[in-house]
């Protein structure tokens, strides 16, 4: 499924998340990743990944874009462009579609490269059976 026709909205998508790519705070693993969102309004929000010295405060590239929207009020995600270089497509990490899950259960996930090639799937292929907020039970 790489180097699928996408959107212009799409391909919009992995623009931006290319250009903040070039943001990323990679000095440890020198994996660069790019990753913008599409929210229920329209509007784009970014992130890059930011590592640390101590490796384990490191925080990737999505969440750090979910984090952006919803602290822009934005809780409602529609889509997610991941972008990193090289010809191997992204592929975002456990704690990053959990995070994703929470804003958008049915959200769109584009994965591409620097290189041109793109995925297009779905959070729900890509976390089936997740656990969320409906798995909890009702406030008392
Ligand atoms: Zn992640």
């Amino acid at each position: 499924m790489s180097d699928e026709r996408l959107s212009p909205g799409d391909e919009e998508l992995v623009r931006v998340a290319s250009l903040q790519r070039e943001r990323a705070y990679a000095p440890y693993s020198r994996y660069k990743v790019g990753a913008a969102i599409r929210t229920k309004r329209n509007k784009i929000h970014s992130g890059a990944n930011v590592e640390n010295t101590s490796y384990g405060l490191t925080v990737c590239a999505e969440r750090a874009a979910v984090f952006t929207a919803v602290n822009a009020g934005d809780r409602e995600l529609d889509a997610i462009a991941i972008v990193i270089a090289g010809d191997e497509l992204p592929s975002p990490c456990g704690a990053c579609r959990q995070v994703l899950y929470e804003f958008g259960p049915a959200m769109r996930v584009i994965l591409a490269t620097t290189t041109g090639k793109r995925r297009a799937t779905t959070l729900a292929e890509l976390l089936p059976d997740a656990f969320g907020p409906a798995s909890l039970p009702p406030a008392s």
